[in-house]
């Protein structure tokens, strides 16, 4: 099939990518001149693994091609999926402004009868405003159906999780684009879920800030099993086995961060707060993940007393591992909160450095893992990137001024560390 995507970012362009992988032509559309020239020069503006390869393949293939014009996209296909960013705004609530713009571009582009999918992640009802902004802008008069397609993608793991999802979900009113959407789907054998616009819209919100509340429990578990001696890491284990749990998002660690869960879970409350219902129990999941990067910075300065000039090597820039994506990382806010003590940073990131660089001024960007701990008081681990589990630790003990660690992934085993002469601290363990 013919399809446009309308925003070219971590969704727009792996979803591209995927579609035009099983045969689908695909126009992706950005309106950022800069990452429309990179990809049409042949390069990727993110860092995703697998993806790169999947785009030169496919634009050598003349499936996938890239463009700043709205215009060409709507009119060269027959389903527009709108990927661009939904932000949040200072309340919480979700900035829908890139959303409306977007339909109004594609309302005054139609000219004929158009599949219009939203695969942002909005709030519930924003498929009727779509569909009247549509209706609204479209001077052709011409027939359209609006469809929502929530993306369930994870950063790091986009292209696996895009070819082979859990499920597929297919909000829409009518049924006359059921069938174009299943035909989308069906090379990537998936089980789909049809229903209305406004279930499509809330499984999306319900999963995200369920996910977030998996791991703010078991955060919140953590604190329990500093307390009391119990190793986190066992508790999980033995909870993940009965099929009802799960051991998935079972980790403890710093908390979670990214450009999804905490603007998701914010909207959610807000969206739950506008239908007159108080959502206590996820104002706690965000509450908890505060609380854990609180304790977490706690346990650094309680450990090294004044932080102002103790040298503080970083492992981890990105809010989670094989991902350049700093959005909201919580690497990034320790790191700033360091600093803010007075703190002097040492930090490290295997693909997330150049992105780091744009919000963090006056650290140390160390090229290479093994070099970070060169005169440090302490080790900090951040991000859980596998690379870091083979750091050399006689190496490191040796290069650092005194032999600390903070584990904020809990990667590295606390007897092990010990024995090697750490003073290890970790995560509910
Ligand atoms: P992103 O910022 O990486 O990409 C969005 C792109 O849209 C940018 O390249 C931007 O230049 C472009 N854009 C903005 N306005 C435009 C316009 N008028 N015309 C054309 N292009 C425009 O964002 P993302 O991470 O891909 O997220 C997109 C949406 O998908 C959000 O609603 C997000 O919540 C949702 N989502 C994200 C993920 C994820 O892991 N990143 C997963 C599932 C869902």
């Amino acid at each position: 099939m013919k399809l446009a995507i309308i925003g070219t970012g971590y969704v727009g362009l792996v979803s591209g990518a995927c579609f035009a992988e099983v045969g689908h032509t695909v126009i992706c559309v950005d309106n950022d001149p800069a990452k429309v020239k990179v990809l049409t020069d042949g390069g990727i503006p993110i860092y995703e693994p697998g993806l790169e390869e999947m785009v030169k393949a496919n634009v050598a293939a003349g499936r996938l091609r890239f463009t700043t014009s709205t215009e060409e996209g709507v009119q060269g296909s027959d389903v527009i999926f709108i990927a661009v960013p939904t932000p949040p705004l200072p309340d919480g609530s979700v900035d829908l402004s890139y959303i409306e713009k977007v339909a109004r571009e594609i309302a005054s582009a139609m000219t004929s009868y158009k599949i219009v999918v939203d695969k942002s992640t909005v709030p519930v009802k924003t498929g009727d405003k779509v569909s009247e902004t549509i209706k609204r802008y479209c001077k052709a008069k011409v027939e359209f159906d609006v469809v929502s397609n929530p993306e369930f993608l994870r950063e790091g793991f986009a292209v696996d999780d895009l070819m082979h999802p859990d499920r597929v979900v297919i909000g829409t009113k009518s049924l006359r684009p059921v069938n174009a959407m299943k035909q989308i789907y069906l090379p990537f054998n998936a089980p789909i879920v049809v229903t209305d616009i406004n279930s499509a819209e809330l499984i999306k919100h319900a999963s995200n800030s369920f996910l977030a509340l998996k791991i703010s429990y078991i955060n919140a578990i953590s604190v329990i099993c500093e307390a009391t001696g119990a190793n986190v890491q066992e508790v999980a284990n033995g909870m993940g086995m009965d099929e009802r749990i799960g051991r998935r998002f079972l980790d403890a660690s710093l908390g979670f961060g990214g450009s999804c869960f905490p603007k998701d879970l914010s909207a959610f409350i807000k969206i739950s707060e506008q239908v007159g219902y108080d959502f206590g129990l996820l104002k706690e999941v965000q509450k908890i993940n505060t609380f854990q990067m609180d304790r977490f910075v706690k346990k650094i300065s309680e450990t090294l007393w004044v932080l102002k000039d103790k040298t503080i090597g970083v492992l981890g820039l990105a809010f989670k591992q094989n991902t350049d994506d700093v959005r909201m990382s919580p690497a990034i806010d320790l790191c700033l909160r360091l600093q803010k003590e007075g703190a002097i940073l040492r930090v490290y990131d295997p693909k997330a450095m150049d992105k780091a660089k744009g919000v963090l001024k006056d650290v140390t960007f160390v090229e290479d893992m093994d070099s970070v701990p060169e005169g440090c008081d302490a080790l900090v681990v951040a991000t859980e990137w596998e690379q870091f589990k083979k750091l050399d630790l006689e190496r490191c003990r040796g290069a650092m001024t005194h032999p600390i660690m903070f584990d904020g992934r809990n990667m590295f085993d606390p007897a092990e560390m010990e024995q090697l002469g750490f003073i290890y601290k970790s995560i509910g363990r």
